[in-house]
């Protein structure tokens, strides 16, 4: 066991964009664990990056509290038990959990999200990347609030990420056409070789306005918008009748300093009789063992395809989580810190 914990803390509190002076590294003494009041200690070995991060550095209220100052940064991650408290989880077993930017967390009962252990077997990246909370973000929001139905057309933004490639392909699985928005055009063409999509937007090159327009003059029945601002206009200007929106992120404007302008054009959802609704992934928390059979069946039979962007170090930990909001993650946006012994 190493003599130290390095750790990053959440130093302040964002004003605009994210920066590398709002985190600062330190090295502390190894926590100790409690194991008779069923703690654990354990060792970080990968970090998930996910954009809600940005979110839960600002002093607002949320669905979860802000995360606090001079503490490691909050984040979920893959880990090894090295002490163990809890006669469910054995030393040396692998947890995921909301651990910290830091080597050595203790893992109490009482955590606003509990610890869980890996399914036997399942490898450290693939629990944080196909078979972790993006996917399950994907399942839900377009199965449950966006109901598709065969032949209907879906559009996705941030299609090439994590959460959006999974909603991509299961919208292709259901029968849907799939039209997919996203930044470069190495992303737009893996989202049509690999994905097999069928209709891709480079909203950093193409008028997105104008490619709508040609790709879908009946509209569109599902918006999937991972991503607000310009591109949730867009896709509202095209809604179908009877269109459903599934509004699941904003990343445009997570890092504003001032709330980004509503899109001006909501009167269509009222003449287009669209609904537009909002979901959290952890509403769905007790159906997870039924996507789970789902995805691990669609992955399989080689339906789901999926990237992982690993970075290593940790003290690359801040840069890689700045890397979500210039796009330069491809796939899901983990880091490496260790292998499991
Ligand atoms: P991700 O899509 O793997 O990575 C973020 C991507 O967002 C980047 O690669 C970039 O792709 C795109 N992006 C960044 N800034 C942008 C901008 N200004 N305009 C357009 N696109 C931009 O991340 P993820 O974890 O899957 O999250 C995707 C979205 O889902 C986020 O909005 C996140 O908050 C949301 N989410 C919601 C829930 C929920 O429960 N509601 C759960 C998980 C995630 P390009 O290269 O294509 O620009």
């Amino acid at each position: 066991m190493a003599s130290s914990n390095r750790q990053w803390l959440l130093k302040k509190r964002p004003q605009g964009m994210v920066t590398l002076d709002d985190f600062e590294y330190v090295e502390n003494t190894i926590p100790k664990a409690n194991l008779d009041a069923g703690e654990l200690l354990v060792k970080n070995l990968y970090f998930s990056f996910d954009p809600a991060m940005r979110g839960w550095m600002d002093d607002e209220p949320s669905y979860l509290p802000p995360a606090a100052l001079n503490q490691p940064m909050r984040a979920t991650s893959v880990a090894q038990v090295i002490e163990s408290g809890n006669p469910d989880i054995a030393k040396g077993s692998l947890v995921q959990g909301m651990f910290g930017w830091q080597d050595y967390a203790i893992s109490k009962p009482t955590d606003l999200i509990p610890t869980t252990p890996l399914p036997d077997g399942t490898p450290p990246t693939m629990a944080l990347s196909i078979f972790g909370g993006t996917s399950f973000t994907a399942y839900f929001g377009l199965l449950h609030i966006g109901q598709p139905a065969a032949g209907e057309t879906v559009l996705v933004s941030g299609a090439a990420g994590a959460t959006g490639s999974v909603v991509a392909q299961i919208a292709k699985i259901k029968g849907c056409r799939v039209i997919a928005v996203a930044g470069g055009a190495e992303k737009c063409q893996w989202l049509k070789d690999d994905c097999n999509i069928d209709d891709v937007i480079d909203y950093k090159q193409d008028d997105i306005e104008k490619k709508l327009s040609e790709l879908c003059p009946d509209g569109i029945d599902i918006f999937f918008d991972n991503v607000g601002g310009d591109i949730l206009e867009a896709g509202i200007e095209h809604i179908a009748e009877k269109g459903r929106i599934v509004l699941c992120g904003q990343i445009a404007g997570y890092n504003n300093d001032q709330p980004q302008p509503g899109p001006k054009n909501l009167m269509h959802i009222i003449t287009r009789r669209v609904r537009m609704e909002g979901f959290i992934m952890i509403d769905f928390i007790d159906q997870l063992e039924a996507a789970m059979n789902d995805l691990v069946t669609w992955v399989m039979e080689g339906k789901i395809t999926y990237r992982e962007d690993i970075q290593q170090g940790f003290e690359n930990i801040p840069t890689t989580f700045l890397r979500l909001f210039s796009g330069q993650n491809t796939g899901k946006q983990l880091l490496k810190l260790a292998e499991p012994e």
